[in-house]
């Protein structure tokens, strides 16, 4: 995980150009062929560093196009333009990691009691919503890792009821 700064540091370095070229090494310059469905339609907005293609309506910054391509995370995608830019991406500090992992924590805590007498529809909806913010967070690794608790063990019996 990195700094919001950061990110939004090495954004202001992003040219789309770049990452078209350079980086996807997409060739047709200057009218790209759209890499999802080869259209010829597929725009590029240098002033505001995104791409658009008018058939299969994909757009996005170059972050998100590396992204699409390789398809890669988010954090992959700016590893490769940090190294690209040569640009040293900031990681969000322990203590700040942990917190993030702890208000997951006391959401599954405070959530999971509270679809205990629900109906099936119901429970089955909230635990989806709540694996969902976990895979958000990007801390469904936390949530393994803390598959021995109490908490894990109440997920798991109300899934399985
Ligand atoms: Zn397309």
């Amino acid at each position: 995980m990195y700094t919001k700064e950061s990110i939004e540091k090495l954004k202001e370095k992003i040219n789309i150009y770049d990452v078209l070229d350079d980086i996807l090494e997409l060739e047709d310059e200057p009218s790209y062929e759209c890499p999802f469905c080869e259209s010829e339609h597929f725009l590029v907005d240098q002033l505001k560093d995104k791409c658009y293609c008018v058939d299969c309506k994909f757009h996005g910054d170059g972050i998100a196009m590396i992204m699409n391509v390789q398809k890669i995370s988010f954090n992959e995608a700016i590893e490769i333009l940090a190294k690209y830019y040569d640009f040293k991406l900031e990681k969000v500090a322990k203590k700040e990691r942990k917190s993030v992992e702890e208000i997951l924590k006391s959401v599954f805590y405070s959530a999971l009691p509270s679809l205990q007498d629900k109906s099936k529809a119901v429970r089955e909806k909230g635990l989806e919503e709540l694996e969902i913010l976990a895979i958000e967070y990007e801390k469904i690794k936390v949530f393994k890792e803390i598959s021995d608790t109490m908490l894990f063990r109440r997920y798991e019996a109300l899934r399985s009821i």
